[in-house]
């Protein structure tokens, strides 16, 4: 009998030491990347600026590559919104449902087992690794709320944990199994290096949005402001991109860092105020304004625009500003760092 198993792969170390693991034990496998909108290293492909060095490719797709095995890539991030708004379990140290998350994408895996005829799934997951998700109780209730008791292996901690169908049925030898828990790395390193993978993304904090401050603090801010129900994809996009400031419950402004987010700025200018400084070489600025733009709120956000332009400081500076077919120029001084500094999210 053919043995197939479904990976969850995120194409970092743990998840690549999991499919390694299967792979040299003869299973067949596949692999599923799900795309939620968060992805740290997904964002920094499109944004980093060009000078920086070259990132590397989709870290799943290298290891499926590597390893020659299927990988889908599927878009969740529409059906993956309520999860952030609404999490039944609620958040960790910052906005992520972590919990909920892994809910989710594992009743998606549910799913994509029947689809592609694999008999069970397989994290690269570590017991005792993430504090909200990977404690023993959540890996059941986890398993318990997706429909999944039992077909769920995790070959990094599987000793230490219950038998799962696999391991019970003989599919899978428990005995090559990892007993790995904790939060250091330093064990995957040692069996990557054990395994022979040489090849893999240098384990690293932070591959989700949703666990980093600043982005909760800009995410919270929507919240506060917009509500819950209002955020879309285009929010998660937009909230990763540019510095942002809210500098009152009329007035938010978004200033992009570099030549990538200065020009994807410029694609969503519709229903926004546009600031620029003409005559210098200067960041991109929306407004986002509530109500009308009155004239204090026009010059705050034109002193913004100065203060992220080339012209040297005390200088004063032609701004234009533009909203839909209307346009109007004024002159402004670069607003001061402090001030800055407490509106900033
Ligand atoms: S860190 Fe992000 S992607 Fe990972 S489980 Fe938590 S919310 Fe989901």
């Amino acid at each position: 009998m053919v043995v197939k198993a479904l990976g969850m792969l995120s194409g970092g170390l743990d998840s690549s030491l999991a499919a390694k693991i299967l792979v040299d034990m003869g299973i067949e496998v596949e692999g599923v990347n799900f795309s939620t909108g968060f992805c740290v290293t997904e964002h920094s492909r499109n944004f980093k600026d060009e000078k920086e060095k070259p990132l590397r490719p989709n870290e799943a797709l290298r290891l499926a590559a590597e390893l020659r095995f299927k990988l889908h890539i599927v878009d969740v991030s529409k059906d993956y919104l309520p999860v952030v708004t609404s999490p039944k379990y609620g958040y960790g140290a910052n906005l992520n449902p972590c919990i909920d998350c892994r809910v989710f994408m594992f009743k998606r895996m549910r799913g994509l087992m029947d689809q592609y005829g694999a008999q069970f799934m397989f994290t690269g997951e570590v017991l005792g690794q993430r504090p909200m998700s990977q404690h023993r109780e959540a890996l059941k209730i986890i398993e318990r709320d997706s429909g999944l008791d039992g077909l769920v292996l995790r070959p990094l901690s599987a000793a230490l944990l219950d038998p799962t169908i696999p391991e019970i049925k003989g599919w899978v030898d428990r005995s090559k199994l990892l007993a790995l828990s904790g939060r250091s790395r330093k064990p995957q390193m040692a069996a990557a290096k054990e395994l022979g993978m040489e090849d893999y993304p240098q384990p690293a904090g932070g591959c989700c949005y949703l666990t980093d401050p600043q982005y909760a603090k800009r995410l919270r801010d929507f919240f506060d402001y917009n509500g819950k129900p209002a955020l879309t994809q285009e929010v998660v996009l937009m909230l990763k991109v540019g510095r942002h400031f809210r500098v009152s419950n009329r007035l938010k402004v978004l200033i992009g860092r570099n030549e990538r987010e200065n020009n994807f700025l410029k694609l969503y200018e519709k229903g926004r105020h546009v600031f620029e400084v003409p005559d210098y070489s200067s960041a991109h600025v929306l407004a986002e304004i509530r109500g009308d733009a009155d004239p204090e709120i026009v010059r705050t956000v034109a002193a913004m625009a100065a203060r992220y332009s080339d012209a040297s400081r005390g200088t004063r500076v032609r701004v234009q500003h533009r909203y839909g077919d209307v346009e109007e120029q004024l002159e402004a001084e670069a607003m001061d760092e402090e001030t800055l500094a407490g509106w900033r999210l």
